[in-house]
């Protein structure tokens, strides 16, 4: 290990390495609330596609695990160091490489961050519209957790959104995969296999990204429901008409009490109302034009009062803004408020009623909680679970993702499997679709150094 760690310092120099004991806190875990943080025996900022390529030969031959890291604000432990292995950061690896106005696409190297491309594209009137929560999170990241976020009703998730990449595999050969252009029927996709692969098929060291246009005519919609089952019935009708919002969520009463009040929002729904309401749809329209919105608004409030809204409020643009981001830092008010783990599951988008409804009965039936809010246009609840114990909480988290899969679901919708849902993916996942997946790892990664305790456990 001693000349492991020596050649890895020599290959970037000691500037741009860190050995075990000078490895802060922050570099041994991420956001999720269940996963265990874990000390490396060190960490490396590459600057490189050659470096990382290098790197990957080194642990080969030494047998070392490496993990890649981009802002650590997943959620389910994916970028948590392997026990006994290096960590790869991508934060030096921070360029953006080129912004193609004329083709609409941007390069960028793994280590930007959402922030900072937002910041270089809109003057140039564009934008990359996947936005999941947390704005600091890398474009690495993303790619590696096929990022979703409140946009994705209109945009897709990270898979509709980039074009190509750029990968060291687990052999250490550097290849590329797609690039500025917008269909491909040649061979396997190896893009896609990429993308939500959690690192452990590869180090992405470059992305292409497919952009859109910044739409300067915006509205947020606000409209209480007495419940949260009338809001699932009416979202697939708001989609069936043919409105295309950016942003169609729902977010429980409990959920909106702890937004208001910690992010101090001022959306002035009358009280009687507000102690009325079960739940809340929050939907954004954008634009080319005020009256299009205004078109879009029309149609959509009379559909919501068709379905049971107590009103629809337009809110003020500052209000409409904060609301979004508020939404956004949900995670932080359930953290604070004591959750225990946010499940993620995702229905098809019609089964979301019936799936909010179990989820309640299912987590009674623990002695849990579940409370929360999601991206309803997609079918994906966001459940923030309090249960303390351990055991239980296991039986409940498995209860409640089980009824995700058996109404034609899938386990996790954007925040991946990590080892905070390995145990769930392992008892739930089709054991042929298992073994075909650990077929695919071992020809990306033959000696399983790439991230190997994720998605399949520990037992790798
Ligand atoms: C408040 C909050 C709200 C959130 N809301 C959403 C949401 O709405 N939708 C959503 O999808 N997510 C959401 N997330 C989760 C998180 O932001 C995303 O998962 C994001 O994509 C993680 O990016 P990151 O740079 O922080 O990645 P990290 O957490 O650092 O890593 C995530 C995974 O990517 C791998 N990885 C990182 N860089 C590379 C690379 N260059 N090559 C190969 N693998 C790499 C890591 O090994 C790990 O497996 C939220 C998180 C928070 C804290």
């Amino acid at each position: 290990m001693e000349g492991f760690l020596q050649a890895v310092s020599e290959l970037v120099g000691a500037d741009r390495f860190l050995g075990e004991d000078a490895v802060g806190e922050e570099l041994t875990h991420d956001e999720g609330l269940l996963t265990e943080p874990v000390v490396p025996i060190g960490v490396v900022f590459p600057e490189s596609a050659g470096e990382v390529a290098e790197l990957v030969r080194l642990a080969r031959v030494h047998r070392v695990p490496l993990t890649a890291r981009g802002s650590a604000s997943g959620l389910s432990g994916a970028c948590v160091p392997a026990p006994g292995g290096l960590v790869v950061s991508f934060a030096r690896m921070n360029r953006i490489l080129e912004i193609d106005r004329e083709n609409q696409i941007a390069v960028v190297e793994p280590g930007v961050t959402l922030d900072e491309l937002d910041a270089a594209l809109e003057p140039h009137g564009l934008m990359y519209p996947v936005r999941p929560g947390e704005q600091s999170a890398s474009l690495g990241g993303n790619v590696s957790t096929n990022a979703g976020g409140m946009r994705a009703v209109r945009f897709g998730v990270t898979r509709q959104n980039v074009l190509g990449i750029e990968v060291v595999l687990g052999t250490g050969e550097l290849i590329r995969s797609g690039g500025k252009f917008v269909k491909s029927s040649s061979g396997y996709d190896v893009t896609q296999m990429l993308i939500g692969s959690e690192g452990t098929l590869g180090l992405v060291t470059e992305v292409t990204l497919k952009l859109q246009p910044l739409l300067p005519a915006s509205a947020t919609v606000l409209a209480p429901f007495d419940t949260l089952a009338e809001i699932a019935t009416a979202i697939p009708e708001v989609l069936r008409r043919g409105l295309t919002p950016t942003i169609l969520e729902y977010i429980d009463a409990l959920t909106m009490g702890v937004m208001v009040e910690n992010e101090k929002l001022d959306l002035n729904i009358p009280d009687e109302m507000r102690r009325r309401a079960a739940a809340y749809l929050v939907a954004v329209v954008d634009h080319r034009s005020e009256s299009r919105v205004e078109e879009d608004l029309e149609t959509l409030a009379s559909l919501l009062t068709e379905f049971g809204a107590l009103d629809v409020f337009v809110l003020p643009p500052q209000a409409g803004r904060g609301l979004v981001l508020a939404r956004e830092r949900a995670f932080y008010g359930a953290k604070a408020a004591g959750a225990d783990e946010i499940v993620d599951v995702v229905v098809p988008r019609a089964s979301i009623a019936e799936y909010l409804e179990l989820a309640g009965k299912l987590a009674a039936e623990h002695g849990s909680f579940v409370a929360g809010c999601g991206h309803a246009g997609d079918g994906n609840v966001h459940l923030a679970v309090f249960q303390r114990d351990p055991a239980l909480r296991e039986r409940v988290l498995s209860a409640l993702i089980g009824a995700g899969v058996a109404l034609g679901g899938a386990i996790s919708g954007e925040h991946g499997i990590g080892t905070a849902k390995s145990p769930v993916f392992m008892e739930l996942e089709s054991p042929a679709r298992i073994a075909l997946m650990r077929r695919v790892k071992d020809a990306f990664d033959p000696d399983g150094i790439l991230n190997p305790d994720k998605i399949f456990g520990a037992e790798r």
